[in-house]
């Protein structure tokens, strides 16, 4: 049996249509555009396609964007001074780091130097503490994708069984506590997980945020299970997932593919975030 396709471009879509409605009601009782800046560091070509995809999309749905493009010396004081001026800058609402930074900057300080309020990957720890009490902000947008594409298949959240393999803070982590929230039986395994086909084979939700090409294959899919790949392997031949598709395919129900399942609702929902924290500082 082959599972059905969870078609991320059409979610993507629905979503963005959804957020170009709702940025032209902003504008209209606001009288302004919600603003998104985004800042990188340096010459990485793969951070300069995912920023320039982002303001385009920006784009798209109505909402300005202005980009800071600076040069790999600059310092780590001196993007912590831009990252602060953005904070205070009325004429902006959504603030976007585009990790990684380079070796001699601390991610984390730059991260913790971002107003919360205008934190639209939701990945200071203000916005991680605020979703781990269950009352989430800004959510990150990967996970908050992630969580769309359930809804959008009328995945049956409550009590169902749900592991996630990968605990990193940027998809893991926030996978599993939004996949609480909705009252799954969550289980998040790691790289020393013991047997982690046996405990990927208990899920009827199976969410991989790994980075390792194919490692998941039939033994770690339910039959029937629901299958959601955030890996995003580059090889020789092209992208691939942390889930050996063709092989996962003839056992679960549904299936995202690599590329067009998971990354295409990432962007959505920044543009979700940008309008929410629009709103917020409304
Ligand atoms: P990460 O920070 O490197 O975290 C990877 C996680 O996987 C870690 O928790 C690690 O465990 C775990 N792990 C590594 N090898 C393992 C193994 N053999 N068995 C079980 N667990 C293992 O990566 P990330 O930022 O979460 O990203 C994960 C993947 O998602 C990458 O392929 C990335 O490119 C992709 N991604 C896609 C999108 C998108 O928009 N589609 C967005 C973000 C990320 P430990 O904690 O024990 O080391």
């Amino acid at each position: 049996m082959a599972a059905r396709v969870i078609d991320g471009k059409a979610v993507s879509a629905a979503v963005r249509e959804r957020v170009r409605v709702d940025v032209a009601a902003y504008v209209e009782e606001a009288g302004r555009t919600p603003t998104l800046a985004t800042v990188i560091v340096g010459e990485d070509p793969a951070s300069q396609i995912y920023v320039a995809n982002k303001h385009k999309a920006c784009e798209q749905v109505g909402m300005n964007s202005v980009h800071h493009g600076l040069e790999a010396a600059t310092s780590e004081e001196d993007l912590l001074a831009l990252v602060r001026a953005l904070g205070a800058d009325d004429e902006v609402d959504g603030i976007l780091v585009q990790l990684p930074v380079p070796e001699h900057i601390d991610p984390d300080a730059v991260v913790a130097a971002i107003d919360p309020a205008k934190d639209v990957d939701g990945l200071t720890p203000t916005n991680a503490g605020l979703l781990a009490h269950g009352t989430p902000g800004l959510v990150p947008c990967t996970p908050a994708g992630v969580m769309e594409l359930l809804a959008h298949e009328g995945v049956e959240l409550e009590g169902a069984e749900a592991v996630v393999v990968g605990r990193s803070k940027l998809v893991g982590v926030p996978v599993a506590r939004l996949l609480l929230s909705a009252n799954a039986t969550v289980t998040i395994c790691h790289s020393r997980t013991r047997d982690l086909d046996a405990t990927c084979a208990r899920a009827d939700v199976l969410v991989a945020a790994v980075g390792v090409p194919r490692l998941l294959g039939a033994a770690a899919v339910k039959p029937g299970a629901v299958v959601i790949d955030v890996g995003m392997n580059r090889l020789e031949d092209g992208l691939c997932g942390d889930v050996d598709y063709e092989a996962a395919a003839e056992v679960a129900a549904a299936i995202t593919p690599v590329p067009g399942g998971v990354g295409p609702t990432t962007i959505a929902m920044l543009l979700v975030n940008t309008l929410q924290a629009a709103r917020g500082r409304a």
